[in-house]
């Protein structure tokens, strides 16, 4: 295990690699995945470092879940996208790349043609093109918690 310095997803709660931060609190951060293979593809993460959705704790698994599931609402109800994947990997048989626990949002504008099509990476003009989508998102995550998410 490289140590937790080295850590991309660390850097990026920290603040020391760049990403495009989409959402930030309850201990939680999502931002756009550098590869997504849709239009808005992003990563949810606990703060903390924790390998694998097999060494997180449960209440702390819970809050990324819900603020992913927010996020998959807002694309579906705000934005109209008629399909989301929520996923995670959990070893890199499963897939797993970056190992530190993430979820992936990933909304589908049209019919699916394989889990991975389409993957590409992120330019800066889709970038801000996806920010510009999800301007109103930090507020609706904050009313889905307060109503029914995990605590
Ligand atoms: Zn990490």
């Amino acid at each position: 295990l490289r140590g937790l310095s080295e850590c991309i997803f660390c850097k990026i709660v920290r603040g020391e690699a760049d990403a495009y931060i989409v959402y930030r609190g309850h201990g939680v951060t999502a931002f756009l995945d550098k590869f997504p293979v849709s239009k808005g593809h992003l990563l949810v993460v606990p703060d903390e470092h924790y390998e694998s959705i097999h060494d997180t704790p449960l209440a702390k698994a819970c809050r990324v879940w819900a603020v992913a599931s927010a996020i998959a609402k807002y694309y579906r109800v705000k934005l109209g996208a008629p399909g989301v994947n929520l996923l995670t990997n959990s070893g890199s048989y499963a897939g797993q790349v970056i190992f530190h626990f993430h979820v992936h949002v990933i909304p589908r504008w049209g019919p699916m043609r394989g889990f991975f099509a389409g993957r590409h990476s992120l330019t800066e003009e889709e970038a801000r093109e996806v920010m510009g989508m999800l301007e109103g998102v930090g507020s609706f995550v904050e009313e889905e918690l307060a109503r029914e998410g995990c605590t």
